[in-house]
């Protein structure tokens, strides 16, 4: 009989979580780590802010040390991508063409940067996903070829991007379809708020879709030098990053007519996509009870907490099939459980922290209040349907910060939510 497996697929912050959790819980059979990048797990919300601005080495970034790793006992393999995944047979395909049969699948493969295809073969445009995304970036933006930025997509990872590079002394402009930076996840009038510091730190932004690019040069050294507006403005750029969002990570899971895959790997409110195979962290899209909608959270903390809970989950699932086997020891806490997490991310741009607690996207109202315009210290309320379901703050005591989840923990009637907030802040 081949040996007890579990596969964590992805060696991030969910299944790095989720390997660990899985041990924790009571795992001893193999537990198979594949991830696709060279790397042992890294911390990627450090690629847009301290390793970017120099104040950080690569080595820092590392999730946990060799000794750890080593003591989860894994089947490690790193460089190594998931071609498929048969959910009817448990049976997960590696690029080598190696099969491995398991028990349980944990899918926690994220989400890759999008990018324009106009920017095929360019040099100078980047995007900013991985190490090399942000090392390469890092090169370009500490070398001598010129200091013009252009930051094409104002959403949180180009702000930050563009206040990291302005702070580095770069000639910044951020351009984007929304009419504020963040406006789509932060409304519009927290938008106007990191509008005007981004203006006033000297960033220019412009609202405009583009159109394509401008490069010197033939073959593989055609260099960038333009970004072409849809509106005619030609922008003359030494460096671009495109930074217009992501797509979850599941081509390799196509295959497999069980799996909904459509935005991101679709999970029933425990994290299960199909009998023994669950998701975490930014690929997994879940139905969240308390919200009552499937929710995807690109949130480094979620990534965390799905992982560990998509462990749990199927460790109680595999329970009873598994009954007597050595490969599952007794533990405390393995039952199956809905994941009902309060979402929670943070964003750091110029010395301004953003802290946000609950759901902001999909809100229809919102409700702002700048407590210190100068220094941009400012909270805000987001709702849907009735009830408050999300939270921000900008720049406000990390008390004061934690004690707001509790006012959207549970979606609360509008002026419930509104009211403790004026208590709050009072
Ligand atoms: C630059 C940057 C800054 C960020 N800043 C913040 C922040 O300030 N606050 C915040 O809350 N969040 C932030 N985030 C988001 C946060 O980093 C993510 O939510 C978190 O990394 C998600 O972890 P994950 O393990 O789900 O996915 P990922 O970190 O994307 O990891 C997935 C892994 O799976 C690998 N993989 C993909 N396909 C395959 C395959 N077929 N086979 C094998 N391996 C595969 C990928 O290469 C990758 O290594 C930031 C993200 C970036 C990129």
């Amino acid at each position: 009989m081949s040996p007890r497996r579990i596969a964590v697929v992805g060696a991030s912050a969910a299944g790095l979580a989720a390997a660990e959790a899985l041990r924790r819980f009571g795992w001893t059979g193999t537990l198979t780590l594949v991830g696709d990048e060279p790397h042992p797990p890294y911390d990627r919300p450090p690629l847009s802010k301290q390793l970017l601005q120099g104040a950080w080495q690569p080595d820092k970034l590392h999730l946990r040390a060799a000794d750890q790793l080593d003591a989860l006992g894994l089947d490690l393999r790193l460089g190594t991508r998931a071609t498929g995944l048969d959910t009817a047979t448990r049976t997960l395909t590696l690029d080598g063409g190696e099969r491995l049969a398991c028990d349980g699948v944990i899918v926690a493969t994220g989400v890759a940067a999008r990018t324009l295809p106009e920017a095929a073969g360019l040099d100078g445009v980047h995007t900013l996903r991985t190490l090399e995304d942000a090392l390469a970036l890092k090169e370009r933006l500490s070398g001598t070829g010129g200091h013009r930025l252009v930051v094409v997509g104002n959403g949180v990872l180009g702000c930050e991007a563009a206040a990291v590079a302005r702070e580095l002394g770069h000639e910044v402009t951020l351009v984007g379809r929304e009419a504020l930076p963040m406006a789509r996840t932060v409304g519009t009038e927290i938008g106007e708020l990191l509008a005007a510091e981004h203006r006033e730190r000297g960033v220019q932004l412009r609202i405009a879709a583009v159109d394509g690019f401008e490069a010197d040069g033939d073959g593989p050294a055609r260099q960038v030098t333009a970004v072409r507006l849809a509106d005619g403005t030609r922008l003359p750029a030494d460096t671009v990053l495109v930074a217009i969002g992501s797509e979850p990570a599941v081509g390799w899971l196509h295959g497999d007519p069980a799996l909904d895959t459509t935005d991101g790997l679709r999970c029933d409110a425990y994290c299960a996509a199909a009998p023994g195979v669950y998701a975490a962290g930014d690929v997994a899209r879940w139905q969240h009870p308390v919200h009552g909608r499937d929710l995807r959270v690109e949130h480094r903390m979620n990534a965390t907490e799905q992982g560990m809970a998509a462990a749990r989950n199927l460790l109680a699932e595999l329970e009873e099939a598994l009954e007597g086997d050595e490969a599952l020891a007794p533990a405390a806490g393995r039952e199956r459980r809905p994941f009902t997490p309060v979402p929670y991310f943070w964003s750091d741009q110029y010395g301004l922290k953003l802290q946000a607690y609950g759901v902001l996207a999909g809100a229809d109202r919102s409700e702002a209040t700048v407590v210190d315009p100068d220094s941009r210290k400012a909270v805000a309320l987001y709702g849907r349907d009735g009830l408050a379901t999300g939270v921000l703050a900008i720049g406000l005591p990390p008390r004061l910060v934690r004690g707001l989840r509790a006012l959207i923990a549970t979606p609360a009637p509008w002026e419930e939510a509104r009211e403790g907030l004026r208590n709050a802040l009072a």
